[in-house]
C-alpha cells in the first residue's frame, strides 16, 4: 500500500475517534478495506449533499478549491487527506492552466482524482488513449499533466501523438504519473518477464490494479486480477514453473500475504513448480 492511502486511512481512523466523520467518496478502492472503516463508524458519501456528520473528509485522491469551497459553505469542517503527489500533481495543472495552456490531462475522466484535478478548470480535456488525440481541437499551447496512477509509458505515447497531430503548438508535459505508481511499473515488468503466470491483488475499481493487469499482460500471456485469495484458481497454474505476485497501491499487506500464503500452500500441486520457492517474485513497495 502506497503512503498516501496509508495516511489517508490513518487519519480517517484518528478523526473517527473524535466524532462521526464522512468520507467523500471512496478512500480507497479495495471492498475489504472500505468495509472495515465502515466498522469503525465511518461513513462514505458520493456527494457533499448527503453528507450528515459535521465533518467530511477529503480522500488522498484530491479535490478542487471549487469543491471544498462549495463543502465548507455547507457549514461542514474539512479534513484533507489529499496526497501529496496528488497536490503536486494540482500545482502543475494550476501552472499550465495560469500560463495560458489549455490543460489536457491523460487519465480516466469519470476518476475522482480527475475530477478533482480538472475542477477549477473552465476549459480542458481528458485524454487516456493515443486515439482520442484525434478528438482534440487545435490550440496554440497545450499542457499536458496525467492522473497520477497512469503508466509513464502510455502518458509520453499520448503527448507524443499530441505533437505529431499538432506539429504547430507548443505542447509541454508535466509528467505527474507518482513515484510509487512508477516503482510499481517496472518491478512489475520486471516480474511479468520471468513468469508464466501473474498475479495481481487489488480491488476490480482500483484504477492502478487496472493498470498494473494491463502492464504485466503485455510481458506475461497468462495474468489474473484477484481481490482476495478466494479468487484465486489452480487451474490457472497447470503448467507453470514460476509464478509473479504483485498487487496495486491499496491493496492492505495482509490480503496479499493470504494470497502469497494461498499460492505457496497450492505450489505442490502444481505440476511443474519448485517446491522450495514457488512464487518468484514480488513488486511490493
Ligand atoms: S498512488 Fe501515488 S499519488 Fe496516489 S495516493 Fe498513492 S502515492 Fe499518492
Amino acid at each position: 500500500m502506497c503512503f498516501g492511502v496509508r495516511d489517508a486511512i490513518a487519519l480517517a481512523l484518528e478523526h473517527a475517534d473524535a466524532g462521526p466523520v464522512t468520507v467523500l467518496g471512496d478512500l480507497v478502492h479495495n471492498p475489504t478495506v472500505l468495509s472495515a472503516l465502515e466498522a469503525k463508524g465511518i461513513a462514505a458519501a458520493q456527494d457533499v449533499a448527503h453528507v450528515t456528520t459535521p465533518t467530511l473528509m477529503v480522500t488522498a485522491h484530491g479535490t478542487s478549491e471549487r469543491t471544498l469551497a462549495r463543502t465548507r459553505a455547507l457549514g461542514l469542517a474539512v479534513v484533507e487527506a489529499t496526497c501529496p503527489l496528488v497536490r503536486v500533481a494540482h500545482r502543475a495543472v494550476a501552472a499550465l492552466a495560469r500560463d495560458g495552456y489549455h490543460v489536457v490531462i491523460v487519465g480516466q475522466r469519470d476518476h475522482v482524482e480527475v475530477r478533482g484535478l480538472t475542477g477549477d478548470l473552465d476549459r480542458f480535456d481528458v485524454i487516456l488513449e493515443d486515439n482520442d488525440v484525434l478528438a482534440l481541437e487545435e490550440h496554440p499551447r497545450f499542457g499536458v499533466a496525467a492522473q497520477t496512477t497512469q503508466p509513464l509509458e502510455r502518458v509520453r505515447r499520448v503527448v507524443d501523438s499530441i505533437r505529431r497531430r499538432f506539429p504547430r503548438s507548443d505542447v509541454r508535459f508535466m509528467d505527474t504519473v507518482c513515484k510509487p505508481t512508477k516503482d510499481r511499473q517496472s518491478a512489475a515488468v520486471e516480474m511479468a518477464r520471468q513468469a508464466d503466470v501473474v498475479i495481481v491483488v487489488g480491488g476490480r475499481s482500483s484504477n492502478n490494479t487496472r493498470e498494473l493487469v494491463k502492464t504485466c499482460a503485455r510481458y506475461c500471456a497468462r495474468v489474473h486480477h484477484v481481490e482476495t485469495d478466494k479468487d484465486v484458481r489452480p487451474q490457472w497454474f497447470d503448467g507453470a514453473d514460476v509464478v509473479g505476485l504483485t498487487a496495486g497501491t491499496s491493496t492492505p499487506d495482509d490480503i496479499i500475504d493470504c494470497v502469497e500464503a494461498r499460492l505457496r500452500a497450492d505450489a505442490s500441486t502444481f505440476p511443474n513448480a519448485s517446491a522450495d520457492e514457488p512464487v518468484e517474485a514480488d513488486a511490493r513497495r
